[in-house]
């Protein structure tokens, strides 16, 4: 999750890019080392990248959410 105190920190678009880029480190280091691993530099979670993951689509789908209303789109609405 998102720090509560940045969540709507700066544009609805940039944060929507910081956390596409996050998705994608994650989704990354899954495919090359697996769910189950974590990052060994890092012994202070020992965060799974399955959680890792499920994580930074939890802030992704934020983003999205932020960035639609931002813009005032509306789900039925044609692009
Ligand atoms: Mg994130």
């Amino acid at each position: 999750m998102s720090h509560p105190k940045y969540k709507n920190k700066g544009k609805a678009l940039g944060k929507f890019i910081e956390e596409c880029g996050e998705c994608l480190a994650a989704a990354g280091k899954t495919i090359r080392f697996g769910w189950q691993s974590f990052n060994p530099e890092d012994f202070s979670t020992r965060e799974r990248n399955e959680a890792w993951l499920r994580r930074e689509i939890a802030d992704l789908e934020e983003a999205i959410a932020r960035l639609k209303k931002v813009r005032k789109w509306k789900e039925e609405e044609e692009p």
